[in-house]
């Protein structure tokens, strides 16, 4: 039986110590939806959006704008969906989220990531 592949076809060790053979790549290289949760492509980042709660407005823009789903949203306790922050563990930091933010003083701005 072929291993899962899934976790491991790009996977630093796997390709750059070349453990893998052809023939325990999925057939076509077709990877498996829904594994972008195995990668935390947080760490690419050299910059982070900062969100400031009391300048949100909470319409949900960036929230719709976020190529990686990064923005966090949950009701608040009139039952009204907010932002409640920012996942960074997947946040690439591109910056989509605080170039759309509608609040007249930006909600989300980009500083410089520190490692
Ligand atoms: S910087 Fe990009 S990836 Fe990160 S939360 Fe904003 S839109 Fe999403
Ligand atoms: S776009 Fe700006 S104001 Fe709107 S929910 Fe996001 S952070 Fe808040």
């Amino acid at each position: 039986m072929k291993k899962d592949m899934t976790k491991k076809l790009f996977c630093d060790e796997q390709i750059y110590d070349k453990k893998l053979t052809v023939s325990e790549l999925s057939v076509g290289g077709v990877i498996e939806a829904g594994t972008a949760v195995n990668f935390h492509t947080g760490s690419w980042r050299s910059q982070r959006p900062v969100w400031v709660k009391e300048r949100c407005i909470s319409c949900l823009v960036c929230w719709i704008s976020c190529p990686d789903s990064c923005i966090k949203i949950a009701p608040d306790e009139k039952k009204i969906t907010v932002v409640t922050g920012i996942d960074y563990d997947y946040c690439k930091g591109c910056g989509i989220c605080a170039k759309e933010c509608l609040s007249k003083i930006k909600a989300i701005n980009m500083e410089n990531e520190k490692k």
